[in-house]
């Protein structure tokens, strides 16, 4: 690792101000010295538009949007970038498109061994870490592999909540109990076939990147090693790469 590794990897979820505040803020911290951001707009169907919303929304945060469907040529766009964010949708679609356009390695280096600073918000955290297979999206598309940009060494499966999950069929109406199946049953349904620790982001949850220590911002998060307990951690939390706490 030749600079820094540097990445902020959240959940979702950023449905209050304060949620929408902290959001801003570490963006603007992760890209700081930034000025032209790339916004990889491919886990939706509508590039142009998804983009749009996603300049209006960063506003005067001081770097420049640029959607990477732009470009002819988007690996020359990924090595003439200062900042890389990845957007959320269905991370099918998104994978498949950053396959079909060779850019797994090429992000990959950037982050990596050039010290591009990285943003990825649910599939965009999706797709930082080894492979794609702690995402809860359903398979739409084939992919042409399962691995992505592996620039964290665990998993994250976004928008996690423990389950026990009641809802009501009108407003007024009676709550009922779902008797689903929870995140972690499905999270312990990977680790039959794979190893590597899975990180539960809960909602408004982030994680501040940087080399190999994770710091948990936000809201709390689920830590799922195989044959372990669950650990829950707190926001404040450092992490190893193991998702042990520092
Ligand atoms: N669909 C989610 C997203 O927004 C990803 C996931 O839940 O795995 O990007």
């Amino acid at each position: 690792m030749v600079k820094q590794m540097r990445a902020l990897l959240g959940s979702g979820g950023i449905g209050t101000n304060e949620r929408r505040e902290l959001y801003r803020n570490l963006m603007s911290e992760n890209f700081a010295d930034c000025e032209r951001v790339v916004f990889v707009p491919f886990a939706s169907n509508d590039y142009a538009g998804y983009t749009e919303r996603m300049q209006d929304f960063a506003g005067q945060s001081g770097y420049e949007l640029v959607g990477l469907h732009e470009f002819d040529d988007p690996l020359a766009a990924i090595e003439a970038m200062d900042g890389i964010y990845v957007g959320g949708g269905n991370t099918w679609l998104l994978v498949r498109a950053l396959h079909e356009r060779g850019l797994i390695e090429p992000i990959r280096e950037a982050v990596l061994h050039r010290g591009v600073p990285y943003a990825g918000v649910s599939a965009g955290a999706n797709v930082a870490c080894p492979s794609m297979q702690t995402t809860n999206d359903m398979a739409v598309t084939m992919v042409p592999s399962f691995e992505t940009f592996g620039i964290v060494p665990f998993q994250i499966n976004p928008h996690y909540h423990p389950g026990g999950i009641w809802y009501r069929e009108a407003e007024e109406g009676e709550f009922q109990q779902h008797f689903g199946e929870t995140r972690a049953r499905r999270v312990s349904e990977y680790h039959q076939t794979n190893n590597t620790p899975v990180i539960g982001l809960y909602e408004g949850s982030f994680l501040r990147c940087r080399n190999d220590s994770y710091e948990l911002l936000g809201n709390k998060a689920d830590v799922m090693r195989k044959n372990e307990e669950i650990v829950t951690q707190e926001p404040g939390t450092i992490l190893r790469g193991d998702l042990t706490a520092a």
